[in-house]
């Protein structure tokens, strides 16, 4: 059993707590296996029966179509689907999803860090389906939700630095 030392260490997550939110792409699981997966996404979008014209299934913003109740279907079938590829899915963002090998949620950093008596998080999608939603419930973390880059820093100011004044 490793020792810890008092003292704490704050993580943050990046996109939506440091930074403005942007995209990325994870292309870890192999050429074939992303092929397969981007085929079979696209071709489950272009085939969702969409109810355009009922009720407020689809809501028209200037700029964008934003379609309710997609994403939690179209996880349930992709993680049937490619089951064998070990993935976690979690809601990232307003309009997406993630799709990640298990156990490369943020908690895997928690291991390296064992020494710490006491770990803060920082994210803006820590509830459950969000994709800082592991961390910030993991046990070894006391967990802060941030509404923009601007909050963090709040948050940071009001907790480590006014705490020592
Ligand atoms: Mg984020």
């Amino acid at each position: 059993m490793a020792v810890r030392r008092p003292g704490l260490i704050a993580l943050f997550d990046v996109d939506g707590t440091l930074t403005a939110p942007r995209k990325s792409l994870k292309t870890h699981l192999g050429d074939e296996n992303i092929r397969d997966f981007i085929n079979f996404t696209l071709h489950y979008l272009a085939d969702i029966d969409i109810p355009i014209k009922r009720g407020t299934f689809i809501e028209f913003r200037s700029g964008m179509i934003n379609v309710h109740n997609i994403r939690a279907k179209m996880v349930e079938v992709l993680r049937e689907k490619f089951a064998h590829l070990n993935l976690t899915f979690s809601i990232g963002g307003q309009i997406s999803f993630d799709a990640f090998p298990q156990g490369w949620d943020k908690t895997y950093c928690l291991k390296y860090l064992d020494e710490f008596e006491e770990i803060h998080f920082f994210g803006d999608k820590t509830y459950k389906g969000g994709n800082d939603h592991e961390i910030y419930e993991s046990a070894r973390t006391v967990g802060h939700t941030v509404t923009s880059p601007d909050d963090t820093m709040d948050q940071c100011t009001t907790l480590f630095l006014n705490k020592q004044a």
